[in-house]
């Protein structure tokens, strides 16, 4: 039986948590009323001096997968075989898992692999590229965007960036043709489209296979139409950190029926194994296993699910953050045009350093010390500074296709100035769903104070 409210206990928790409020509140820390009443705090004082911090408030619990991914891969489990199979017997994960794909980016052809390195590598060999063929992509991105180039013996070609889009500036992308371009690979970075009108006219003007590397860029829209879509060929990964993720996976989905119906297998040792009497014929080709199993499509299945919802709260929180930390002299936020739809896989911005009285490693020593989580930079250089690029040292040290002469490429030659500049000026937020607006807002407060205190 519950006693009469007056004659109950206080729980302890609620009697700590109201002796607390009136402590804070005696010394102005508790409210605004209370603020008021005492010494006024400086607001526009650094935490890192003393000074009250721009963010107050947490993100909640990240929960990223529960009882339903349980269930679906239980489900797997009873199964008598957890091979692909497409719609052999009774699997059934891998075809629920594509299935739902084709909601969010209907492809006539749709693969799964092992990650988004072996998405891309897919997309090259089934779009035919061979050795010295050219393909132009950007300098900033996972190398997993350019090893299946030069594993297929092709030669990636680095275009310049547009300066608050990081992605491929397409005059730098029309430049960069030459009579040896088969390809370009757009990566949507940090999940802002490219300008896919842009990219697609080139390609058909000069008859190139466009691959969209969406790895970074689930639930993303390009003018209304779903990321994956514009291109010829797209690639997503399903690597633990991406949007959603099946620890390791990717996706490879094509409606060109020259690319399309070679998909499978390039992602399968060169067979087909859903055609009608499959055997291992003469219509094999070269190609190495990269295959994913009915336990990670039945995980995928029900990350796809909570896509919608993903892509719609990082898409919110990106906008968001953008707009505080807009017409500030130092900072240049994102550039993402209104009409498109980013799904920020993390929040990239730049400083104006000749506009502010500190380094970039002040500036995020300053902002973390205001409670943002931030960090300088991405990756460490643009992919052809890497020592292996500058030596041409791919294959135990060689690359035969240079020796061959199919290609006079030199690495330690190329120079992309912006992309260079947005790896030594950007800053890195690590935005996702688990947040709210208040935060984010929190988060752009401290960037703006920051900014303003180091303002030259
Ligand atoms: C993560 C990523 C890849 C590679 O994906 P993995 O699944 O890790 O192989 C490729 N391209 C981009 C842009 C990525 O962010």
């Amino acid at each position: 039986m519950i006693p009469p409210a007056e004659n109950r206990p206080i729980p302890r928790r609620r009697f700590v948590a109201t002796a607390a409020a009136a402590w804070l509140a005696a010394r102005g820390l508790g409210s605004a009323r209370g603020a008021e009443a005492a010494a006024p705090v400086d607001a526009s004082k650094l935490a890192k001096l003393g000074g009250p911090k721009a963010v107050r408030s947490k993100p909640g619990p990240w929960v990223r997968w529960d009882v339903r991914e349980q269930k679906q891969v239980a489900e797997a489990i009873a199964q008598t075989s957890l091979f692909y199979w497409l719609g052999r017997g009774a699997n059934k994960q891998t075809a629920l898992f594509i299935e739902r794909f084709k909601q969010h980016c209907p492809r006539e052809h749709v693969v799964t692999c092992s990650s988004g390195t072996a998405a891309v590598h897919i997309a090259i060999a089934a779009a035919g590229i061979g050795p010295g063929d050219e393909v132009i992509t950007t300098p900033i991105t996972d190398l997993g965007t350019v090893a299946g180039i030069l594993f297929q013996q092709g030669v990636p070609v680095f275009a310049d960036l547009g300066a608050a889009t990081y992605n491929l500036d397409p005059v730098a992308v029309e430049r960069a043709i030459t009579p040896k371009t088969k390809a370009i690979i757009a990566v949507h970075l940090c999940g802002t489209p490219c300008d896919l009108s842009a990219l697609r006219a080139i390609a058909d003007k000069h008859h190139l296979i466009l691959i969209e590397d969406c790895a970074q860029a689930w639930g993303a829209k390009f003018r209304g139409r779903p990321i994956g879509t514009v291109g010829d060929v797209a690639c997503f990964s399903l690597m633990n950190s991406k949007h959603i993720g099946t620890g390791d996976g990717g996706v490879v989905a094509s409606s060109d029926p020259r690319i399309g119906p070679a998909l499978l297998k390039f992602a399968d040792k060169g067979n087909d194994r859903t055609a009608p009497g499959y055997t291992w014929d003469k219509t094999a080709v070269l190609a190495t296993n990269y295959r994913m199993s009915e336990l990670q499509a039945a995980f995928g299945a029900v990350q796809l699910a909570r896509l919608d919802g993903i892509a719609a709260k990082r898409a919110a929180l990106g906008r968001a953050l953008i707009a505080e930390i807009s017409g500030l002299p130092a900072v240049v936020p994102p550039d993402l045009p209104a009409n498109d739809r980013g799904t920020f896989w993390f929040f990239y911005f730049r400083l104006r350093l000749e506009r502010l009285k500190c380094s970039r490693a002040e500036f995020v020593e300053v902002v973390k010390a205001e409670g943002a989580p931030m960090s300088a930079g991405y990756i460490p250089v643009p992919i052809y500074q890497l020592p292996f690029f500058q030596n041409h040292s791919f294959f135990a040290g060689r690359w035969p296709i240079r020796e061959m002469g199919l290609t006079t490429m030199d690495y330690a030659r190329v120079r992309c100035p912006e992309a260079e500049a947005i790896l030594t000026t950007g800053v890195h937020f690590s935005l996702n769903e688990s947040m709210d607006e208040a935060y984010v807002r929190e988060i752009g407060a401290a960037v703006r104070k920051v900014a303003k205190h180091f303002s030259a």
